[in-house]
């Protein structure tokens, strides 16, 4: 099926306050970009200075910054002064603390409001955040903290109590535990956050910040091997603020609703700071996703731009499809909805021609990695929409397709790529470094970030093509990792807890395609000698996986195979697994081991 270009309707009071995307992109530099923010007043530049006080020297501390909707829809609306003093009292409790510059913090937190307190008191410390994943088991969680040098982690006393503790005696660098929220029975070695902020003083001088300091950590899974922690700096900041102005049109008191959940990059550069720094109202959802509550919110709090993911949306779908005639699901009024994009995952045409069916807006999709820091490439927020394509390149970002190789990457020849030069040509997608929100290292791991770049080029490890006028249309992964619900698996760290028990002799784990989710994680597993394939195993693997890794990573499916197909290296070949489980042809063969 082929779908139509959607092309942009002008707000009645010409709301866009973009000039259109080819005069943004000639003009454009990151040093203009740097001019829109204030830098701190002795020089250098910290994010936490941007995001809040900012537009407290300006006269607007009395704005709203945050508007928190409990689960029982009652809402706490959060000033930008408040959040100063709130994240000023969370810098002197790790000042008191003695956790040091550029020490880690870790957040495992749900959206509630001590989840900004400890962001932007962490950062305005000049100490490193490093978000995870509430959704993550124990394994997950140990594996990251250690990883990261966790000095300090911020949780709840539910959610310690279920994937920390238990480990906790792993992590003898993890110096304080502070616990957000009520605490019923406090758990030997850690605190009451509520207790050490009514002792801390509401006012933090930001220290003296460079630019190339490093301020974020965010975990990301690769094909094999232990997660990876990306390690971005202060300025990243100049990206987050400029990329949400182009791609999500954010402006000054927009109320703004990101549903990213906050373990995830996205969560923290578009679900606070970018919109901070715009001086945003941000939506605070404490509640579980539900379809008319998201309406409700989405009508009540008279969101204006709204940044979601396609899984959501195709969940939204199944409950007003188009053409079924009901519009939306009950009475709601929209009409101060604005913009709507959505990242992640690809978006179905289908879901950008519902948004203008349904919710009277088409969906913008756009593309960017915990890597990137800040999206890439977008439907330009003044640009018409080709649904199905992730949109251009942003003003200032340098976007190719190169030649790939046998192992389906970008192909290297003497140290040279060949970026692919007709249109429709699938390639990997590659970006020209120099963006301020470019990860400038995986932490203690040199290795895997060089065999990122090649040629000047960073190597996205994705497939893509680009058409003759210039816009970019994903193709799929490189690589094995899976996208299940907008979260990034890494197939390796699913196989590994699965071999830690005692029935798996070995396991390989592959995405199968779901029309919800994009995909869900299914395991080949071959077993031990003295273990039988019966269905009560398989009920006992998809429960010890679940408890180790968390529901956003374990398996949904497990499927005994005595036969994993395996490289004569010895490694199960997971994508011949994948070409077996969807019918696909089995390419080429010539390093399997044994007959096939
Ligand atoms: P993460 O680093 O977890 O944010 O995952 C980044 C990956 O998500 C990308 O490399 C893509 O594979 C996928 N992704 C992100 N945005 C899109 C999009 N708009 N369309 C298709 N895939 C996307």
């Amino acid at each position: 099926m082929t779908y139509s270009i959607i092309t942009k309707q002008r707000h009645p009071d010409d709301a866009w306050r973009l000039p259109d995307y080819e005069q943004t992109r000639a003009t454009f530099t990151w040093d203009k970009a740097r001019s829109w923010l204030s830098g701190l007043p002795g020089g250098g530049m910290n994010i936490g200075f941007e995001a809040v006080d900012r537009h407290i020297e300006a006269g607007h501390g009395d704005w709203e910054a945050l508007r928190c909707v409990a689960a029982d829809d009652s809402v706490t609306h959060i000033s930008y002064a408040e959040l100063a003093a709130d994240a000023s009292r969370f810098a002197n409790v790790l000042v008191g603390l003695g956790a040091g510059p550029q020490e880690r913090v870790f957040t495992l937190l749900g959206r509630r409001r001590e989840l900004y307190t400890a962001v932007l008191g962490t950062l305005r410390a000049r100490r490193v955040l490093c978000p995870l994943f509430s959704a993550f088991g124990p394994e997950p969680v140990r594996q990251r903290l250690a990883l990261g040098d966790a000095r300090v982690l911020v949780t709840t006393e539910a959610l310690y109590r279920r994937k920390v503790e238990e480990i906790r005696h792993l992590l003898p660098g993890l110096a304080h535990v502070l616990l957000a929220g009520p605490v019923t029975d406090l758990p030997p070695g850690t605190l009451v956050l509520d207790h050490l902020m009514a002792q801390a003083p509401p006012v933090f001088a930001v220290p003296p910040t460079g630019p190339q300091d490093m301020a974020l950590l965010h975990f990301t899974s690769g094909t094999t091997g232990t997660p990876k922690g990306a390690v971005h700096v202060h300025e990243a900041v100049v990206a987050h603020h400029a990329t949400a102005a182009f791609a999500l049109d954010l402006g000054p008191r927009d109320v703004y609703w990101c549903t990213a959940d906050p373990g995830w990059v996205t969560g923290t550069s578009y679900g606070i700071i970018a919109p901070l720094t715009h001086g945003a109202t941000l939506v605070v959802d404490e509640g579980e996703f539900d379809v008319h509550r998201w309406y409700r919110i989405l009508d009540a709090q008279h969101v204006a731009v709204w940044y979601t993911a396609p899984t959501a949306i195709r969940m939204l779908m199944r409950a007003t499809p188009r053409g079924s005639g009901s519009g939306l699901p009950g009475p709601y009024d929209l009409s101060a909805l604005r913009f709507v994009a959505s990242v992640g995952e690809p978006l179905n045409p289908e879901a950008v021609v519902w948004g203008q069916e349904v919710l009277g807006l088409p969906v913008h999709d756009n593309w960017w990695q915990t890597e990137t820091g800040a999206i890439m490439i977008a439907n330009y927020a003044s640009s018409d929409i080709r649904p199905g394509s992730m949109g251009r390149p942003l003003p200032g970002v340098h976007a190719a397709i190169l030649e790939r190789g046998h192992d389906g990457r970008a192909a290297v020849t003497d140290g040279h790529v060949r970026p692919v030069t007709q249109p429709g040509v699938e390639g990997e997608l590659a970006l020209r470094p120099g963006w301020p929100s470019m990860f400038r290292g995986y932490l203690n791991d040199r290795a895997r970030y060089d065999a990122c770049f090649a040629d000047g080029w960073y190597l996205t490890g994705d497939l893509a093509k680009r058409d003759e006028d210039g816009w970019f249309w994903f193709v799929g992964r490189a690589d094995d990792v899976i996208k299940s619900a907008g979260h990034l698996i890494g197939p390796f760290e699913v196989e590994s807890a699965l071999m830690e028990h005692p029935a798996v002799a070995e396991a390989g784990v592959i995405g199968r395609p779901d029309p919800v989710a994009g995909a869900v994680v299914k395991a080949f597993v071959s077993l031990r000698p003295g273990y039988e394939p019966e269905a009560g195993l398989k009920r006992a693997l998809l429960a010890f996986a679940r408890k180790r890794l968390g529901p956003a990573v374990a398996p949904r499916e497990i499927e005994f195979d005595q036969n994993l197909p395996r490289t004569r290296s010895g490694k199960v070949m997971r994508r011949l697994l994948r070409a077996r489980e969807l019918g696909l042809p089995e390419g080429d063969l010539s390093t399997l081991e044994g007959p096939v």
